[in-house]
């Protein structure tokens, strides 16, 4: 502990202004990956005021700091010690302003309870939040998405922390929200998200929870549930980057996806999972582990098993490696910061 000079500091004043927090924490138990050395401290705060009061301490007092949601796209190395996190996920005052027809959301508000929060006002646009395990500030960080909908499709406005301490207000067009990407993740934990308005617009509830039900479903069938996991590696499909790559895999792999899953040849259900298709990709590209370190259901899933996040490195750098710069990573290493 206290490789932070004013660590203590920092610990005295939060227990003085009744701040939860943890000290030492091994990340290996907090993450959502399961990954990661010990934590000096994770704060906690309950406000978007006491979120306030925390970074302006911690940046005067000249120390760096991490602000994270709920770590679901986050891989925290094994071999790191880290310094300051800090968790929105107690700040999530949730809320519709009928006259203005907007939903205000603090940014630890999980997607999902937006999500549904959504449905119970009969508004559309939210249906494929409802399996992101992340958190509204983190969402609208990386545009989060799914079958067809995004943050972007819904949001209205959304308040910051700027490094002066100072509130500023985005409003749409600044934000610059693209396919996994905002205003703010070209910037490095300069602008702090507190909340953010999203607009309301009314259809009909059954059509709404009709859709939430179908991806609901799809979830449940395609995406890992055994293992510790995040979400996807690549924001679009490692087979159809590799496919581009290998002549005869490109072939193989679109015989099977037409077998499999278009033309359901051999069963009226798509398998959910392509253990076949993944070793053949394995044998083809002459990827190498000792731990399988992605998921039966689709190579684009990290899994962990018991890793080291050396191993879980060595598989994103060989993936790499083969599709070259064509698409780009979703999940966030978090070096030392
Ligand atoms: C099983 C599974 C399925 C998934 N499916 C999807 C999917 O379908 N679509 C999708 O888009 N993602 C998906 N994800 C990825 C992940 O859930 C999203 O990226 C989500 O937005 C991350 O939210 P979080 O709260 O966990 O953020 P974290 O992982 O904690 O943080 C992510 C980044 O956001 C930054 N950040 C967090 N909060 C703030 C804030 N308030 N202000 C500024 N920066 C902030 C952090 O510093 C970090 O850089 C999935 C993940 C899992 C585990």
């Amino acid at each position: 502990m206290n490789k932070i000079p004013d660590l203590k500091d920092l610990l005295a004043w939060l227990s003085s202004k009744s701040i939860e927090f943890s000290s030492n924490v091994p990340l290996s138990q907090f993450s959502w990956f399961k990954t990661g050395g010990i934590t000096d401290v994770i704060v906690f705060p309950d406000s978007k005021y006491t979120l306030s009061i925390c970074i302006s301490w911690i940046r005067e007092a000249g120390l760096n700091f991490k602000v994270v949601g709920e770590t679901s796209n986050l891989i925290f190395l094994d071999d790191i010690d880290y310094g300051i996190l800090i968790s929105t996920t107690k700040i999530n005052s949730l809320y519709y302003t009928a006259d203005s027809c907007l939903i205000t959301a603090d940014c630890g508000v999980l997607l999902p309870v937006l999500s549904r929060y959504a449905l119970s006002l009969s508004a559309k646009g939210f249906e494929g939040l409802e399996g992101i395990p992340g958190t509204v500030g983190a969402g609208v960080f990386m545009n989060a998405g799914a079958y067809g909908d995004e943050i972007k499709d819904v949001i209205e406005s959304v308040d910051v922390i700027l490094p002066s301490g100072d509130i500023k207000t985005y409003l749409f067009d600044d934000l610059k929200l693209a396919h996994r990407n905002s205003i703010f993740r070209l910037k490095t934990n300069d602008e702090i998200i507190i909340s953010a308005c999203f607009k309301v617009e009314f259809c009909d509830s059954f059509a709404i929870y009709n859709r939430m039900s179908l991806f609901h479903s799809k979830r449940h069938k395609y995406q890992e549930f055994m293992y510790p996991t995040l979400g996807s590696v690549y924001s679009s499909s490692v087979y159809r980057a590799l496919a581009k790559k290998n002549i005869w895999f490109k072939f193989v792999s679109s015989v099977y996806y037409l077998v499999f899953y278009k033309w359901k040849i051999f069963r009226r259900e798509a398998p959910d999972n392509r253990k076949w298709l993944n070793d053949f990709t394995v044998s083809q590209f002459g990827i190498s582990y000792k731990n399988q370190p992605f998921s039966n259901k689709d190579m684009n899933t990290l899994i962990n098993n018991g890793h080291h996040t050396d191993e879980i490195l060595n598989y994103i750098d060989q993936l790499n490696r083969i599709i070259g710069s064509d698409i780009m990573i979703e999940n966030e290493i978090v070096e030392k910061f």
